[in-house]
């Protein structure tokens, strides 16, 4: 699904996020990106979601190399991605049900969509009785139920979440893994920056490892070790 042919990227200041990078990620996959900050882990993700270009190298979704799509192209690429954010990302001034529907809304669907999908999601991620309620008044991992909400009601293909769980507790971080991975099973590929060592052991998921940006370890079935 995710191809990068020899990718490197340099920022305007010179900095060398990425250097050389080949990476297959498969339809279906669950995936742990890994490494110290400053590896190039959100680069990386940003260069999938189109955010910022390669200098060198190509990255190809379903086969497309995402540098060459259109400008109206690009709307329909980030539509099949949807974005988990560490510090979720809400609208403050919107309550739950509006969080997810304007998700939905910039899409072009109708009201009557909206009105059958934001329920069926937050009935998913187990906030049926909290659509009315404004993000302010949710535990964390309620609101980052309601983040994972927004970026799976579209149906992505690709779910990424940088650092989902690095403002949660543990058991809340628990819980959030066995929301990810039953939407995984629904066949959502996944790709999952993270920190949390007690997660990448106990999953038993692939394991890429970034290191000054360049990928130093990739592992099915992976751990997280001391350097990442
Ligand atoms: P990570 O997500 O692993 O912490 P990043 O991809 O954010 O790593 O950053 C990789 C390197 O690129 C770091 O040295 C960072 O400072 C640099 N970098 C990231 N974004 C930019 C940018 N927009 N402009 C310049 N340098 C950047
Ligand atoms: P993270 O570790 O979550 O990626 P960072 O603090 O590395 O967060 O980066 C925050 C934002 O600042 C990112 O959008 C990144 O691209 C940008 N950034 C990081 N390093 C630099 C830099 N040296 N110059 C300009 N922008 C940067």
């Amino acid at each position: 699904m995710i191809r990068f042919y020899g990718v490197t990227k340099i920022y305007p200041n010179g900095v060398k996020a990425l250097d050389n990078v080949n990476l297959h990620i498969r339809k279906g996959e669950f995936l742990f990106l890994v490494g110290p900050s400053g590896a190039g882990k959100s680069t990386l993700t940003k260069l999938i979601f189109r955010e910022e270009l390669p200098t060198r190298g190509q990255v190809l979704f379903n086969g497309r190399n995402v540098a060459r799509l259109r400008s109206r192209e690009i709307p329909y690429l980030r539509r099949k991605i949807g974005m988990v954010f560490q510090d979720f990302r809400l609208l403050p001034q919107k309550t739950v049900f509006e969080n997810v529907a304007f998700a939905l809304e910039v899409t072009g669907a109708s009201s009557r969509e909206i009105k059958r999908r934001v329920p069926e999601v937050l009935k998913l991620v187990g906030l049926e009785g909290k659509a009315n309620v404004l993000p302010a008044h949710l535990s964390g991992g309620e609101q980052q139920r309601v983040g994972i909400a927004r970026a799976i009601v579209n149906n992505p293909v690709l779910l990424i979440a940088d650092e989902p769980t690095g403002n949660l507790d543990p058991e809340t971080s628990w819980g959030l893994m066995e929301l990810f991975q039953e939407i995984n099973n629904a066949g959502t590929t996944i790709l999952m920056v993270t920190h949390a060592r007690d997660i990448v052991d106990a999953m038993k998921k692939r394991v890429v490892a970034l290191e000054s940006g360049r990928i130093v370890r990739d592992e099915e079935c992976g751990g997280y070790r001391h350097e990442d």
